[in-house]
């Protein structure tokens, strides 16, 4: 189905419904793809005869699954739309299929743009799910220019060759001893500068929607960045009390790290409260008086997206461990969730 600059796949889903004869689906989307659901929900209407409810709650990730709730309603099946699957999360409330949106951009433009930026002639290639089926063109068009490109696995939480997650930059860790610098084929400066903490090498942002290429910009936004992060472990600096917030949201949840901040706060003579939510926002926390600094052990952009809106600190485990002096400054990495 062409859906605006999108090109969205639903063959298996409505198979998978029809040879199920589900009677009542789900359609779960992210923000952007909102103002396509009314064409989606007649298509799977039409093509399947189900019942089809659409979510309206926001859908930043594969790691956000619609759940318990839905069930209520007689759900039984899920078509969760604009995110690849998860492969290490296994344990889905509700069967569900992942459809993914994949820009229908022309690459060769902006690569044409790219190729005089980069540094080296071995390559790493890194896009994120809408751009990942252009890896392959985009290897060809850097061969034609003697470039030697690269596409590493990621790790279990990763679906495709060469992507990259706003949570795990595993498939660009694997290149790091192999490439010269990387190539990110993508929108937004999430992901570009995630790599650049996690891989220390230059990065080469191009993005084919718009056609944009930045590189200079990138390490100026970096060190905005690193600047904002500075200063929000300074201000937790007299922090005594800490929340520590757990996301409920399946792929989200990471116990482990929860109980490894509790304890490492413990032992610095801090006060811990456990805070468990599904939605992240600033009227959630505001009613939390007395507590001093925040802690995500849940999606590590709530921390660094998200900075402004809140009035108390929220730092990551990274930076909680800078402040707590554990871990140098000089070491800063994005937090990630990494699979197995
Ligand atoms: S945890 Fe955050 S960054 Fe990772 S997939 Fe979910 S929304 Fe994206």
């Amino acid at each position: 189905m062409d859906i605006s600059s999108y090109q969205i796949d639903f063959e298996d889903a409505v198979r998978i419904i029809r040879k199920k004869r589900y009677k009542t689906i789900a359609v779960q989307l992210p923000e952007g793809l909102k103002r396509v659901a009314l064409p989606i929900v007649d298509f799977l209407k039409k093509e399947t005869a189900a019942n089809v409810f659409v979510s309206a709650d926001p859908c930043f990730g594969a790691c956000d699954v619609l759940g318990s709730e839905f069930q209520g309603l007689d759900v039984e099946f899920v078509v969760h739309i604009g995110h690849t699957l998860i492969p290490d999360m296994k344990r889905l409330p509700i069967p569900t299929v992942f459809v993914n949106a994949r820009s229908k951009s022309d690459v060769s433009v902006v690569i044409k743009k790219a190729i005089p930026l980069l540094e080296g002639k071995r390559i790493g290639l890194v896009s994120t799910a809408q751009h990942v089926h252009l890896i392959d063109e985009v290897q060809t068009l850097l061969r034609n220019h003697l470039l030697e490109p690269v596409v590493g696995r990621g790790d279990g939480r990763i679906a495709e060759k060469g992507q990259l997650l706003g949570c795990n930059f595993s498939a660009a860790a694997a290149l790091v001893s192999k490439v010269d610098s990387f190539l990110f084929i993508g929108s937004g400066l999430f992901h570009p500068l995630g790599l650049m903490l996690s891989t220390k090498k230059p990065v080469v942002a191009a993005d084919p929607d718009t056609n944009s290429v930045i590189k200079k910009e990138l390490v100026d936004e970096k060190d905005r960045l690193l600047r904002q992060r500075f200063g929000a472990i300074a201000r937790a600096n007299d922090a005594n009390t800490f929340g520590v917030l757990v996301g409920t949201k399946i792929g989200q949840q990471r116990m482990n790290l929860v109980l490894d901040v509790q304890k490492l706060l413990l032992s610095h003579g801090k006060q811990v409260l456990l805070v468990a939510l599904e939605f992240f926002s600033p009227t959630n926390l505001q009613g939390f008086e007395g507590v001093d600094c925040f802690v995500s052990a849940a999606c590590p952009r709530i921390a660094l997206d998200d900075y402004l809106m809140y009035k108390t600190p929220i730092l990551t485990p990274v930076e909680l461990k800078i402040l707590l002096k554990e871990q140098h400054w000089e070491d800063y990495v994005f937090d990630e969730i990494l699979g197995h």
